[in-house]
């Protein structure tokens, strides 16, 4: 169930028998020659979506924009300051709490959003910590690509140049969302540099077209049924011994 096409009765009703809610959060920047803008938040909206489908696990909208500073230099990108983002997620966070969601599960598209996201989980924990009292309630961060088994597929599925920015494996599975939105485009070179990541301007000098040491052109359609499968199944797995931890 999707908490976007929910009423409020119906999220009333789930919150009798369960307390678990699976938050998409992502971002919303350049992926290079043939990806999406909004890659790293329709990666684990698609994924979540598909769970709850299946095993009935009640959806939030997802948190689409994020930690993006370095991509500036490239049009269509947005980003938040840490800051911000800190805040936003306060405010999601005291809101599923305030209706009693007590388990809630972040399933993140976007590497550069880590730290920020267990700094809001901290922030969030504190006023509890400081005053002596438990938290009625926990937060928990798992990458979409870090989902049982999904790794060593990307692997099986592109052993040459699914990359760290843009990867094959991303790109595919936006595809398999939006079939009819693919891009073909040669890659030059086919497989981009690597390097670190620093301020906007260092990076467009580093990673011209945005790719970070992938070759995306290899993306298609099977290959994200392939990951979304295999993820989904993961994400119900994992989503429901978290919800049960103390059930
Ligand atoms: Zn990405």
């Amino acid at each position: 169930m999707q908490l976007s096409t929910a009423t409020w009765q119906e999220v009333e009703a789930y919150l009798k028998h369960a307390r678990g809610l699976i938050i998409p959060i992502g971002s919303h920047e350049q992926h290079g020659p043939n990806g999406h803008l909004g890659t790293d938040a329709i990666c684990p909206e698609v994924i979540a979506a598909e769970a709850g489908l299946e095993d009935g696990i009640l959806i939030a909208p997802t948190f689409n924009v994020g930690q993006a500073q370095h991509h500036m230099g490239f049009p269509g990108t947005i980003t938040l300051r840490p800051s911000t983002m800190l805040a936003a997620l306060q405010d999601w966070i005291s809101s599923f709490t305030r209706h009693g969601f007590t388990r809630l599960y972040f399933l993140n598209g976007h590497g550069g959003n880590v730290a920020t996201i267990q700094a809001a989980f901290s922030e969030a924990y504190a006023p509890w910590s400081l005053k002596g009292e438990a938290a009625p309630f926990a937060c928990t961060l798992q990458n979409w690509w870090e989902l049982r088994g999904v790794a060593d597929l990307c692997k099986r599925l592109f052993p040459v140049g699914d990359g760290s920015h843009a990867t094959a494996s991303e790109v595919s599975v936006t595809y398999y969302k939006y079939p009819d939105f693919q891009k073909r485009v040669d890659m030059s070179p086919k497989i981009a540099p690597t390097g670190p990541i620093r301020d906007a301007a260092d990076y467009r000098r580093r990673f011209p077209d945005g790719r970070i040491g992938s070759d995306p052109s290899q993306a298609s359609v099977e290959a994200g049924a392939e990951l979304v499968a295999a993820a989904k199944a993961a994400l119900i797995a994992d989503a429901r011994r978290f919800f049960g931890e103390n059930d």
